[in-house]
């Protein structure tokens, strides 16, 4: 069955200018599934687990973060 996840644009990602270097999208992420190992690195998404609810795009400014197709 097709489905959506979430995916990370690192060419869009811009930890810096997310408050503190600390990723908003990953503290929005209800299921805990994007994880920011290290503040100001760009987060890592778990696609097997993604629900695809949209709330870690919303919390991004810099639109790095779409739900693509699969
Ligand atoms: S909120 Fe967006 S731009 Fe900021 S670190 Fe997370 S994915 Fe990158
Ligand atoms: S789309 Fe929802 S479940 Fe998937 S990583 Fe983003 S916040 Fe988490």
């Amino acid at each position: 069955m097709p489905g959506k996840m979430a995916l990370v644009d690192f060419n869009r990602c811009r930890p810096d200018s997310c408050t503190g270097g600390v990723c908003p999208a990953a503290k929005a992420c209800p299921r805990k599934l994007l994880v920011q190992e290290t503040p100001h690195e760009p987060p890592m998404t778990n696609p097997a687990l993604c629900r695809a609810c949209g709330d870690c795009v919303r919390a991004c400014p810099n639109s790095a973060i779409k739900l693509t197709q699969f």
